[in-house]
């Protein structure tokens, strides 16, 4: 039997969002927002990102050892598909199990047929799960996730504490031309 989340052990939280390459080379953005707000969720923040090497490589640093690792990173850094990925930070109620549910299992043969990943998810003939999105697996997960992909400020409101601090900026000026006349 399923266990009933009771209102008490509910809890406020926050999930990264990736729509990956696949999910936008196959125009299914609307979809996938239309999916995701059947979960009452508040979006945070949302961006699109050009991923480079070493945000897919951090993103994905505990799958370094699989043997898909090679070939996870370059689908993610849209080697086969577009080279951007939509990020979106969900927040709210149990926002990672909501948004996981919807999102469907990992293999998407395995997945909901109507989650998803379930969907729209395929394996490709190299074994990786071309699976269209990323959500966070747990809280732990989802605040580094959420560190490594948005500023604070890119944020609609502050979930994780913040600091300030002074840096110092280089900024360009169009160089004067100082001819003497
Ligand atoms: N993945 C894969 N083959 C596997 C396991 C994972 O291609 O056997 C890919 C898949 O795209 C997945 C991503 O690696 O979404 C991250 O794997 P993870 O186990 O964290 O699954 P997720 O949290 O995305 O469901
Ligand atoms: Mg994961």
């Amino acid at each position: 039997m399923e266990h009933e989340i009771s209102k008490r052990e509910m809890k406020t939280q926050q999930s990264l969002v990736l729509i990956k390459p696949d999910g936008l080379l196959k125009s299914l953005t609307g979809n996938i927002l239309t999916e995701l707000s059947d979960t009452k969720l508040i979006i945070a923040g949302a961006k699109i990102v050009e991923v480079t090497k070493e945000l897919a490589e951090e993103h994905y640093h505990h799958l370094m050892e699989e043997k898909f690792f090679d070939e996870l990173i370059k689908y993610i850094m849209g080697e086969y598909h577009v080279k951007r990925v939509l990020a979106l930070v969900y927040h709210g109620e149990d926002a990672i199990s909501k948004i996981r549910k919807v999102v469907g299992a990992t293999n998407p043969e395995k997945a909901e047929p109507t989650s998803i990943r379930g969907k729209y998810g395929r394996i490709t003939s190299k074994g990786v799960f071309e699976n269209v999105v990323h959500a966070s697996e747990n809280e732990k997960e989802a605040e580094r996730e959420i560190k490594l992909w948005f500023k604070p400020e890119e944020l609609a409101h502050t979930i994780y504490p913040t600091e300030e601090m002074e840096v110092k900026k280089v900024e360009y000026f169009w160089k004067t031309d100082k001819k003497k006349k």
